[in-house]
């Protein structure tokens, strides 16, 4: 018994440094990683982490989640035989960790009960048969995993099992900061009620586009429109009503920013901005009409009431109308009201 204890003891000590030296990487990863608030920094980062942590590797996967589809993408791999990753949608060792949401240690595929060996990729394609894999997430949220194969059996340990698990959970959190990150700083740029950008978002893209049609000689138009009679739509129909005409406005403004040249923005309570970028008067001009036709033509049924809008609105454009910025606002906050003045559901513009 005593002996026993002994060797235990022995391990022990002999384990210790390589621990010690492990928990001070992890520490040393932790302050180098909160300095990253780019996603794509903190994959790289990931990568190169588990590339030092196990020099023995074949091959390693990093996945990211993609929300939108819900599907894992390989984004970054290493490899240390000459045979392509095939499974750029995560495998069956992904499905199993993102439904435990848990670390896996494969010591052998071919005995391990929770996979049909036949049908890992790995296994298949690469002749690996121990894997480490993890998934980077925080709780629900789901970043992305990480997979780490070797094709000698049993070559990873629960020590490594742990630790990656540990780098995941590092990574995990950090890319939920930026996620929140980023959102914080979409809500600080977008209006609540329609979800369009706000004006200052749009006044700074506005100046950046002027500069851009000065240097590369080309063009770009500005229109800015307001709701017609909208006090008559609160008073008739209340506050309730009034919001939905402007948030069945923004819904039109927010197709046309389907086209990455066009940004639409909420500039202040009923008026709207659309900024085309790269886009000439007669084009703009085209675009402007159809808009507001198609604003004349919808409806907002509120308790068997038809409401209907119309907009009136000014439209300038840069070069061709010459000025600075706050030239241009101020043009084209006058042929908004020329509009205004000349019967409404119109654009006006400078000929
Ligand atoms: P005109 O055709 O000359 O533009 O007249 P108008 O009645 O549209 O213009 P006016 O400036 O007199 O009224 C604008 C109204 O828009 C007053 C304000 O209560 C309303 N409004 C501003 N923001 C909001 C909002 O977020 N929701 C609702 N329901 N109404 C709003
Ligand atoms: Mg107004
Ligand atoms: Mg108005």
């Amino acid at each position: 018994m005593l002996s026993a204890s002994l060797e235990k003891k022995k391990q022990i000590l002999n384990y210790l440094p390589l621990k010690q030296k492990k928990a001070s990487f992890l520490v040393e990863l932790s302050q180098e990683l909160v300095k990253l608030d780019d996603p794509e920094n903190v994959f790289n980062f990931l990568l190169s982490a588990v590339e030092q942590l196990f020099p023995g590797f074949d091959f390693i996967s990093l996945f990211e989640f993609d929300r939108k589809i819900h599907q894992l993408k390989l984004i970054l791999s290493r490899k240390k035989k000459d045979i392509p990753i095939k499974e750029k949608k995560g495998s069956g060792i992904e499905k199993w960790i993102m439904r435990q949401n848990s670390s896996i240690l494969i010591g052998d595929i071919r005995k391990d009960f929770r996979f049909d060996s036949s049908r890992v990729e790995g296994f298949i394609q690469r002749d690996s048969l121990s894997f480490l894999a993890g998934p980077l997430s925080v709780g629900e949220n789901l970043f992305g995993a990480i997979r780490v194969e070797s094709g000698k059996e049993n070559f990873f340990s629960y020590e490594d099992l742990r630790l990656l698990g540990n780098i995941c959970d590092l990574g995990a959190v950090i890319l939920e900061r930026a996620r929140l990150l980023r959102q914080v700083e979409e809500l600080a740029v977008t209006d609540s009620l329609t979800s369009l950008s706000l004006r200052n978002y749009l006044e700074d893209k506005i100046k950046i586009e002027i500069t851009r049609a000065k240097n590369t000689n080309s063009q770009v138009s500005l229109l800015m429109f307001d709701i017609d009679n909208f006090k008559e739509i609160n008073d008739n129909h209340g506050h309730v009503v009034g919001d939905l005409v402007l948030k069945k406005i923004a819904k039109n403004l927010k197709k046309m920013e389907a086209n990455p040249d066009f940004t639409a923005c909420r500039y202040g309570g009923e008026e709207f901005m659309l900024l085309l970028a790269d886009t000439g008067k007669d084009e703009a001009l085209k675009i402007a009409e159809s808009l507001r036709e198609k604003i004349s033509d919808s409806v907002v049924v509120y308790r068997r009431n038809k409401v209907q809008f119309t907009v009136s609105g000014g439209l300038v454009t840069y070069p061709e109308n010459e000025g600075s910025f706050g030239d241009l606002i101020g043009m084209v906050d006058k042929l908004m009201y020329k509009a205004k003045k000349e019967g409404k559901n119109k654009i006006c513009f400078l000929s």
